[in-house]
């Protein structure tokens, strides 16, 4: 991938990289044709330094869909993504560090995809979905610097203390009887038979 060269400022040439990048990936993803391509490397975008959120806003009363791309400043940046349980992976609180041409691509490839689930290259609107966008992000991520994946956490689903102690007030859940079942049941005894059945006699000892 070209454009990866430390620098502060982010040129026009590196922006238009940015977006070869990010267009392809997505144009490959989907299976875009030739057109449904050309139209989503159209779609206009307003660069911006320093502070605000980068947005997709969507096409209404005639105007098109647009894009804004809020890139901090400085050439080492971190990169903040949403945390979906759906999506796998996180970034932890403090974000990524990587270098702001991969920034500037990863958030092509997000709001480009909320391009894509308005329609924009046609076919039937999708859902407007984070957990697609950051599934995006981190498959790019993971494609073009692989060893950046090592930052990101994992993000399972809680299974809260809360919820079964709330539970317990009203009796054992059917989760927490099921669990119960497993340990002390059947499946113990199957186990311990399992375990009579393998023993071997020991090695008798040497001298
Ligand atoms: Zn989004």
């Amino acid at each position: 991938m070209s454009g990866l060269v430390a620098g502060d400022r982010f040129t026009e040439r590196r922006r238009r990289e940015a977006l070869d990048d990010a267009v392809a990936f997505l144009a490959e993803r989907y299976g875009l044709d030739a057109q449904q391509r050309k139209t989503l490397a159209n779609v206009p975008i307003r660069w911006r330094r320093g502070g605000r959120r980068s947005t997709f806003r969507a096409p209404r009363d005639g105007s098109p869909g647009s894009i804004t791309v809020s890139l901090p400043r400085g050439s080492l940046v971190r990169w903040h993504a949403y945390r979906r349980v759906r999506a796998g992976w996180a970034t932890p609180r403090s974000g990524v560090t990587m270098d702001l041409a991969m920034l500037a691509r990863l958030v092509l490839v997000h709001e480009l995809t909320h391009a894509l689930q308005h329609g924009t290259c046609g076919g039937p609107r999708r859902r407007y979905s984070e957990v697609e966008t950051t599934r995006n992000e981190i498959e790019f991520l993971r494609r073009h610097q692989p060893e950046a994946m090592m930052s990101l956490e994992p993000v399972e689903r809680r299974t809260t203390r809360a919820t079964s102690s709330r539970r317990s007030s009203k009796g054992p859940s059917l989760f927490d009887r099921l669990l119960e079942w497993l340990r002390g049941g059947r499946v113990t005894s199957a186990r311990a038979r399992r375990c009579r059945a393998a023993q071997v006699p020991r090695p008798a000892r040497a001298g």
